[in-house]
């Protein structure tokens, strides 16, 4: 599936109303007390645009550039993204790389390999791939010392896993990190939406 077959993504109009970003402070679950310094930012969106220090890609493994959102960051950063990815001879699934961003007003990118959905299979084991992608990019910015990172909906799209269920992997891995590691350099997460159903995942389970 490509996103021009995605009749549920929003119009460019929608996708520039910045103003719909609505932010939210984590609250560890165990101590209902509010995770310090830690934002996170659900909007609609395109992940190029985003002044941040870091934005995630949901990459193919050969870290070459596709469709979707990895065609996108390609696009948008220019031919020295892939002559850098050349170098990085690929991604394993659930692993992160990191990458400058080139003509992005980001100042990196971590690309990550989602695991694809099929009806065969146990959900719980391709609940914990996804998740393994989100755990990689939180940990390679930390290492980094990044202070914002923006990801995509991972997964969500051609590799077409559930959009409720890849939410709440994310919004559960994201938390459990925040939880676990209390003194971080990240202080801001930003969720990037491509499309209404994604935004409204989300926000169920944000807000
Ligand atoms: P995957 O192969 O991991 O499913 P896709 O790129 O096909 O990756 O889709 C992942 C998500 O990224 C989808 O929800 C898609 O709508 C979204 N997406 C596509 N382009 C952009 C963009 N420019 N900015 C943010 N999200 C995007």
């Amino acid at each position: 599936m490509t996103d021009e077959d995605n009749v549920d993504i929003f119009s460019p109009e929608e996708l520039g109303k910045i103003s719909d970003v609505l932010s939210v402070s984590l609250v560890n679950r165990e101590t209902n007390k509010r995770t310090p310094y830690v934002d996170i930012e659900l909007m609609r969106g395109d992940i190029t645009q985003l002044e941040v220090d870091v934005v995630v890609n949901a990459a193919h493994d050969d870290l070459t550039g596709g469709g979707g959102v990895d065609g996108a960051i390609h696009k948008a950063s220019g031919q020295k993204l892939l002559g850098e990815c050349l170098n990085l001879y690929g991604c394993p699934q659930g692993e992160a790389r990191i990458t400058g961003a080139y003509n992005m007003p980001s100042k990196y990118i971590i690309h990550t390999v989602g695991p694809v959905w099929t009806p065969a299979g146990s959900i719980k084991e391709k609940k914990e791939r996804l998740r393994n992608c989100y755990r990689s990019c939180l940990v390679m910015a930390e290492l980094q010392g990044l202070k914002s990172i923006a990801f995509p909906c991972i997964s969500t799209g051609a590799y077409c896993f559930p959009k409720d269920i890849a939410a709440e992997v994310a919004v559960e891995t994201i938390r459990d990190f925040f939880n676990l590691y209390v003194n971080t350099y990240l202080d801001l997460v930003k969720i990037v939406c491509f499309d209404s159903q994604n935004f409204e995942e989300y926000k169920k389970l944000l807000f």
